[in-house]
């Protein structure tokens, strides 16, 4: 079965081009010329993007007593209508399973039920004694990233747990991912908030500002520094570690960071409105001034990636608790980052193919799956996003598909909307609606072909 794609401007790696695009089973056949098709599909006057990767995604996420409100079905549902084709996920061990125990389960769960491909981080939160057994486990399974927390109760690991983590994730081929805010300058400005009976989402706010952040993300620097292990922040959120990521990569270190839309497009006045508890995410949301520096990071690819820490939480679950130590923190995102992104670099007037790359191509480069996805190649999957970019609508969470009943872009206004989405040559969605049947998504071993570019 050959399908043309006829008409569309694809958003190509060294721009956009205004070309016919064969697919032929799962895979892209060919660009600009091609063989007689079964089947064409008018997309002209629309962008052909390659399919959204967000490689931060939390579903079903146990926060100590709440769980995240998408599971793998509604959440991988959402991302398909936002475009999203490829999710990266985590697998966290509970009691005294080990890591690898987690990830087969993990992976099992979300294949049965998934719309779009999965891949998943393995979570490393305590030192264990067969680790580098467990790291290779977790390679051999297809996971070779491994995510760790220098704070967080129950995830945090200490400085020289994290040094031994590196090492032997160096050792094996793999990477290491960090959740970088130092968890004594939480914990000092949280007794002092106490002491002031300070309880509100704003405390939550003064209680991880940005040299929060700053602290442990020169810390992970220099473990770094010692192991040679690749590094890669999630959500960075502050002026200050943008600089100082960006200067390590200058001088040639292995790092890569992202940042999300949520850092993007608010700023800390969420914090005082009167839903701010919505609001509570770790790290909280910045200042403009630090908003301003996530943009520059963005422009100069020192924060490669935009990826939402989708992490939706009911406003029930959000309200239960005054107190905001109690508070699960996370929100929802994964449906709403391409309109909202391909929104703001219109109106910053940047070219697309640099939002294809942050939303889509540095992902697949950084986490292995470069050039199967995250480009629209020949013989690359046929993961595409017709993407039509006339007219203004406001998001709404009732038109969204994701399991909770609010979005932090409530009333927000977008430019276009994702049309069809294309998964390894299957429709999932065309004009805005599901034709993609029951769980079309596949598991992606990302280590049979374990190359970072
Ligand atoms: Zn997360």
């Amino acid at each position: 079965m050959i399908t043309r794609l006829c008409g569309g401007m694809l958003v190509l790696p060294d721009g956009c081009e205004t070309k016919d695009l064969w697919i032929e089973g799962e895979t892209i056949l060919s660009l600009g010329a091609g063989p007689a098709a079964d089947r064409r599909v008018d997309v002209s006057g629309c962008y052909v993007f390659p399919g959204a990767i967000d490689p931060h995604v939390h579903m079903g996420f146990a926060v100590g007593e709440f769980l995240s409100s998408d599971d793998f079905a509604s959440g991988t549902l959402a991302a398909a209508f936002g475009g999203v084709t490829t999710i990266l996920d985590f697998a966290v061990p509970e009691g005294n399973e080990s890591i690898s125990e987690a990830l087969a389960k993990r992976i099992t769960e979300a294949t049965r039920v998934s719309c779009v491909d999965v891949g998943m981080h393995a979570v490393v939160h305590r030192s264990e004694p067969l680790l580098q057994q467990e790291i290779e486990a977790c390679i051999q399974l297809g996971a070779p990233d491994f995510k760790t927390f220098t704070t967080y109760e129950g995830l945090r690991l200490t400085s020289p747990e994290l040094l031994e983590v590196m090492t032997n994730v160096r050792a094996a081929g793999g990477l290491v991912m960090v959740h970088a805010e130092d968890d004594a300058g939480i914990q000092a400005r949280q007794a002092d908030l106490a002491a002031r009976g300070s309880m509100s989402p704003m405390a939550h706010a003064e209680s991880r500002p940005t040299d929060v952040e700053r602290d442990a993300v020169r810390e992970v620097l220099r473990l770094q520094a010692e192991t040679d292990c690749p590094v890669h922040f999630v959500h960075i959120s502050s002026a200050q570690s943008v600089e100082i990521i960006r200067n390590a990569q200058q001088r040639g270190r292995d790092i890569s960071a992202e940042t999300g839309p949520q850092y993007l497009l608010l700023d800390e006045g969420v914090y005082r409105r009167p839903e701010a508890v919505l609001f509570m995410i770790s790290p909280p949301i910045k200042s403009r001034r630090d908003q301003g520096a996530l943009w520059e990071g963005v422009q100069d690819r020192t924060l490669s990636m935009i990826a939402t820490d989708h992490c939706p939480f009911t406003r029930e679950d959000k309200m239960k608790y005054a107190d905001y130590r109690k508070v699960p923190t996370g929100m929802p995102g994964v449906e709403t980052t391409l309109p909202l992104m391909f929104t703001a670099w219109q109106s910053r007037g940047w070219p697309l193919e640099v939002l294809a790359q942050a939303v889509s191509t540095s992902s697949a480069k950084r986490f292995g799956l470069y050039p199967r996805k995250g480009v629209i190649a020949e013989g690359s999957d046929a993961d595409l996003v017709i993407y039509d970019p006339s007219g203004l609508r406001a998001i709404a969470s009732k038109d969204l598909h994701m399991n909770v009943d609010w979005s932090p872009f409530e009333n927000a206004e977008v430019q276009g909307a994702v049309r069809d989405v294309w998964l390894r040559g299957m429709p999932l969605i065309e004009n805005g609606g599901w034709v993609g049947g029951d769980a079309p998504g596949e598991f992606l071993d990302r280590c049979s072909r374990m190359k970072r570019v």
